[in-house]
């Protein structure tokens, strides 16, 4: 199956019959160089999107952007829970090992999930939405690859909810290692690639989308986010209680004068843990699940990693998002455009059609 997406990758990168446009997860910057001995945690995001235009890409996109706008979309739809008292705690839905589990372990929990869709499948849908009529192609003659973590990330794709029309958001996913073995391959030297900025129409992300590359970030992501549309004063921008490395964590913040309790889980064992005592799950109003050690950083389809290394990569996620000139993922002018001339607010219809959706057991799938 690899080497089937990576020569599927090869033929379409040489047959020129497609605009092939690719998108890149926020862990891929702080891995890839690994693959060409640089130390852990070294950040790579320039050299490596210099080496997917040399491969042949029309376009390179950042997944960090979509994390931005499945924040701003998920924060509203987390202020409007809050507000209502409904489906808490809410759960983070941008694993997609995560929202497999639970849709075969706990199918009664489904409506707990955010209805967002994960940054992978949302860059996805606006790739054959808003950039395909932007740059009046059609949605058919766009592939569109992602670069990701995860190899979970190839089921989500073939998923039939991510899709419009029969046009799939994603066409085909390649991990982390696969392309760094693509790129050996054509021998390009990431170390040696001219630093080149993402497409702008779908680049400038913020440091909280980056963030989303490891555990806790999408939950800060949000809470900066939900904090900021309620004017709360906040003591930092960085919500230092809820990160960590350690499996399940859980922090409180305030907001809107009332305290939300939030529990923050990766690893399999201990989201099996949490979600099998009810009385314990209720004690928050706010659950990140992640699935891979660390978050995506560990995904399946990074290179080899220990305790050390996953630090190491953490480390240079939380570096990014300091060295970033935007940090709340309002304020990417990127987003800022999307919303102003494509989607109007945030949760409006046309928005809800693109990004969002709904998690269903498998049983009421298939009936
Ligand atoms: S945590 Fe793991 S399974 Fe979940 S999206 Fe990230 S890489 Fe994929």
């Amino acid at each position: 199956m690899p080497l089937e997406d990576l020569n599927k990758l090869k033929e379409v990168l040489e047959k020129k019959e497609f605009h092939v446009v690719v998108q890149v997860a926020p862990a891929l910057r702080v891995s890839i160089g690994e693959e060409f001995n640089l130390t852990p945690g070294t950040i790579v995001t320039k050299k490596l999107v210099g080496a997917l235009k040399e491969l042949g890409f029309d376009k390179v996109f950042d997944t960090s952007l979509s994390a931005d706008v499945v924040t701003v979309e998920e924060g509203t739809e987390f202020l409007q829970r809050i507000q209502n008292c409904q489906n808490l705690p809410l759960f983070t839905s941008c694993c997609c090992g995560g929202v497999f589990f639970v849709e075969r372990n706990f199918p009664h929990l489904l409506n707990h999930f955010s209805s967002l869709k994960s940054p992978q499948q949302s860059m996805g849908a606006l790739i054959k939405t808003y950039y395909a009529e932007k740059e009046n192609i059609k949605p058919e003659k766009i592939f569109s690859v992602s670069l990701m973590p995860c190899v979970v990330k190839k089921l989500e794709a073939n998923r039939t909810e991510m899709q419009f029309n029969g046009v799939k958001h994603v066409d085909l996913v390649i991990t982390t290692k696969e392309i760094a073995q693509l790129m050996k391959e054509k021998n390009i030297d990431l170390t040696k690639a001219k630093e080149t900025d993402f497409d702008s129409i779908l680049g400038e992300a913020t440091g909280a989308g980056e963030l989303f590359g490891q555990t806790g970030g999408v939950t800060e992501s949000v809470l900066r986010f939900a904090a900021s549309e309620l004017n709360e004063k906040i003591h930092s921008i960085e919500f230092n209680e809820i990160r960590g490395m350690q499996g399940f964590r859980e922090g409180k913040v305030s907001l809107a004068g009332r305290t939300i309790n939030i529990a923050i889980v990766h690893g399999l064992n201990n989201l099996k843990d949490l979600l099998s005592n009810p009385e314990r799950m209720h004690n928050y109003q706010v659950i990140e699940i992640m699935v891979c050690p660390g978050g995506c950083i560990g995904g399946g389809g990074q290179p080899k990693s220990t305790p050390e290394i996953l630090e190491a990569r953490r480390n240079a996620l939380l570096k990014a998002d300091k060295e970033n000139k935007q940090r709340l993922s309002s304020e990417s002018p990127a987003l800022k455009k999307l919303y102003k001339e494509y989607l109007g607010t945030y949760g409006s219809d046309k928005a809800k059609k693109i990004l969002h959706t709904q998690f269903k057991c498998i049983e009421c799938k298939e009936k």
